[in-house]
């Protein structure tokens, strides 16, 4: 009986604690463990070169025997984007992934873009579905965002009941959707919470969440002015603001050209799974816009934050084969800005509207501004599941600190709240909640490209020191015989001066580096190769960094004939 209380369940989030994006967590229970999400991020400005990144799994490295299934809450790529860069390095045959159908669509959907992956088996989990893994028990719980299929997990463990809201908002008036089912979430509270985790996104924002209804008629607005053509960006997985775009452009006889790859692959699966309608005849492709009068035309597609290879980028900059800018059109950007685009945005804005196009910013249509519960309804969910412990997930470090402040207004104990980190180990028993005072790994893991990982910190680095001040390779030849540099060495940089502009520096260089090589091989010592490399990289930089206060990347070459 004493052991007994002495158990705890392990809680490990691997993301999505201390930034937005790349959600996973496990769940522990003697070393069996549940995974919840497999999330990617977008990188920071700073490095360059990298496409995403995506959780640090090293702790469940040898383990796959152990991992007893994952489960995924929504189809959004920060809680489903890292599945083909992760899943391999968990992967054993059969192990048992659980989606709603949407999500799964979306999952599978992707997974056609890696064909080395291994085939997916993913059972699909509906509204109150219940299932058992090892010694979890879920029930899967409809809660409200702006993707469709959004499934809470109601998670009855050895220490107790945990309720995960996934991404949510409360909604009473949603579009294509049922609204919040707050009876269920009061019978769900009725079975007592241990720990109640809950979505932090929107905890810094005063209010209620906008209702999808209201954005309807914010965006029926523009659609009620625009005598032109209507150019929506938005995100392709934000399927009910892509609904909600179709519904007007059909009440407004409009027709609807998909651009993009990803955009037509995701309204197609949702057409085919049923998540998206539309009439026969409501899409037509790029081609047979000429057709049709401006006033006809809705063109939708990706790019609100400015990616460069997505469709409003390319129209913007003219590079697009058919569809060009024109006055009378009305372009709306669908999200905020993810910090780090901001200018990028700025630029195309400014290149749109140089063309004669009015331009909408609509931040409240946001996949993150528009979806997530805000402090009201952050407290009301708080205040129905009546939670002994709590634990803020998904959000900046300030979010978590805003909603934990939220739960205490909302009358929890400031002690029976943990605002934890990535790779913190959270230990739950049903009297105590804690932190171990050891992590398991949890940096980031970059991709870039087909590598996962590869590009580490000191690659990032380089990058880092390519792009700020470029780079500048020094090519020395030397006899071997008299250690005498042969010509004057060969001097090739990018990025870094003009080079024609400092001949001066340049033959400056040169006459150091013979120095340099002369002074080394000249003592009829043993030469070494690795020493002389150094004393150029150090000398020349310093020298450089002299004469114009940048530092580049000195590389040096040294050829012996
Ligand atoms: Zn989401």
């Amino acid at each position: 009986m004493i052991r007994q209380s002495k158990k705890f369940l392990k809680i490990i989030p691997l993301g999505g604690l201390g930034e937005v994006g790349r959600n996973m967590t496990l769940f522990e229970w003697e070393g069996k463990i549940l995974i919840v999400d497999m999330g990617l991020r977008m990188p920071e400005e700073d490095m360059p070169g990298v496409d995403y990144l995506v959780p640090n799994t090293e702790y469940l490295k040898g383990r796959a025997k152990d991992i007893l299934g994952v489960v995924f809450t929504h189809g959004h790529y920060d809680h489903i984007g890292a599945i083909p860069y992760l899943l391999g390095r968990i992967w054993r045959p059969n192990l048992p992934i659980f989606a709603s159908p949407l999500t799964r669509g979306i999952i599978l959907k992707r997974q056609e873009d890696f064909p080395e992956q291994p085939v997916l088996k993913i059972y699909q989990v509906y509204d109150k579905s219940r299932i058992q893994l090892g010694p979890f028990r879920i029930e899967f719980v409809r809660m409200n965002h702006n993707i469709p299929d959004n499934l809470g997990l109601f998670i009855e463990s050895p220490v107790g009941n945990i309720f995960h809201t996934s991404d949510f908002k409360f909604d009473k008036t949603p579009v294509n959707d049922l609204p919040t089912d707050f009876e269920r979430l009061r019978s769900i509270a009725s079975r007592k919470i241990l720990l109640l985790m809950s979505d932090s996104t929107d905890a810094e924002e005063e209010g209620h969440s906008l209702s999808e209804k209201k954005i309807l008629k914010n965006l029926e607005e523009i659609f009620k002015a625009s005598k032109g053509r209507i150019i929506v960006a938005t995100f392709s997985s934000l399927i009910n603001r892509i609904q909600q775009i179709i519904s007007l452009s059909e009440k407004y006889h409009r027709r609807v050209c998909l651009e993009g790859y990803s955009m037509r692959g995701n309204v197609e699966m949702c057409r085919v799974l049923g998540y998206i309608k539309a009439r026969k005849g409501t899409f037509i492709s790029s081609r047979q816009i000429e057709r049709f009068s401006p006033s006809q035309i809705t063109i939708l597609g990706t790019g609100a934050q400015g990616e460069s290879e997505a469709v409003l980028m390319r129209i913007a900059l003219k590079e697009h084969p058919y569809i060009k800018i024109r006055k009378g059109d009305s372009v709306v950007f669908s999200s905020s800005v993810i910090p780090g685009n901001e200018r990028t945005v700025q630029i195309m804005k400014d290149e749109i509207l140089k063309q004669g196009a009015r331009v909408f910013h609509y931040k409240m249509m946001d996949i993150h501004a528009g979806g997530h519960a805000k402090a009201e309804e952050l407290k009301k969910m708080i205040r129905i599941m009546k939670p002994k412990f709590f634990l803020p997930i998904h959000g900046q470090y300030s979010m978590l600190v805003a909603h934990s402040q939220l739960a205490q207004e909302a009358g929890m104990k400031d002690k029976n709240i943990v605002v934890a980190e990535n790779g913190d180990i959270i230990n739950l028993s049903p009297r105590k909640i804690y932190l171990e005072k050891k992590k398991v790994p949890a940096n980031y893991i970059m991709i870039d490209g087909l590598g996962v990982g590869d590009v580490g910190q000191v690659v990032l680095r380089d990058r880092q020191m390519l792009a700020k001040d470029g780079m500048f390779v020094i090519i020395v030849v030397v006899d071997k015989e008299t250690g005498k540099v042969r010509t004057s060495p060969d001097i090739i940089s990018r990025g870094f001066v003009y080079l024609r502009e400092s001949k001066r520096m340049l033959m400056e260089t040169r006459k150091k580096t013979i120095a340099i090589v002369e002074r080394a091989t000249g003592s009829g010592r043993a030469v070494n190769w690795s020493y002389i490399k150094d004393e150029i990289r150090n000398k020349i930089g310093k020298f450089l960094f002299q004469k114009t206060q940048r530092r580049p990347m000195v590389l040096p070459v040294v050829i012996e004939v």
